[in-house]
């Protein structure tokens, strides 16, 4: 059964092997997500995802800098940056999708990260807050106004996504049923407050 309209998408963010337990850089209990995002993606007309995928070496990699242990902040050119285990590399089976996602109707993969030297957490745009992915372009064109955005992980790329998503102009909604958070020092609590304060809808 669709509840939404032509005018309503869903982006299910970075479901994949590596942010699931036994993955590289696991959520903790990301899989949780997987039956919730098939059911919510049934009431869709409309969904996207976003796929995390990094060049090997990528410079958001701890490895990538000699030294360095992952989670520790450092400065890279476009300013500060959390280092990650490596994670997500580009046609590694850490980057695909959870095998249990079961979303036939999937119109548009965005795939970001891939700029060897960018981060990228939000699906709009890259950490360097300038790069974009071209999402928002697409949407518009197809005539989206609003947004519900699931997946992993609350803290990073759902946070920024939905940030971006308002800064666009897109009615935005969070369903945290369908979303797991790393943690960092309170990160998730910070993020949810970040996201109320953008008029983020959290649901
Ligand atoms: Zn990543």
């Amino acid at each position: 059964m669709q509840s939404s309209d032509a005018r309503d998408v869903l982006i299910a963010v970075d479901v994949q092997n590596d942010f699931c337990p036994g993955g590289a850089l696991a959520v903790p209990d990301g899989d949780a997500v997987v039956p919730v995002v098939n059911r919510l993606a049934h009431s869709f007309a409309h969904v996207v995802l976003t796929q995390d995928w990094h060049t090997p070496g990528h410079s958001s990699f701890a490895s990538a800098h000699p030294g360095c242990r992952p989670f520790e902040t450092i400065a890279l050119e476009y300013g500060p940056q959390i280092l990650w285990p490596d994670h997500c590399v580009q046609d590694t089976d850490g980057a695909r999708f959870h095998a249990g996602l079961d979303l036939p109707r999937v119109e548009l993969v965005i795939r970001k990260g891939f700029h060897p030297g960018i981060d990228s957490y939000s699906a709009f745009r890259e950490n360097d807050r300038r790069t974009p992915t071209g999402l928002a372009g697409y949407l518009r064109e197809r005539g989206f106004a609003r947004i519900t955005i699931a997946g992993l992980a609350t803290d990073f790329c759902v946070l920024y996504s939905a940030l971006d998503a308002r800064e666009a102009g897109f009615e935005t909604s969070v369903a945290l049923a369908a979303c797991r958070g790393i943690d960092i020092d309170g990160s998730v609590e910070k993020a949810l407050a970040e996201m109320r304060a953008a008029g983020v809808a959290l649901t």
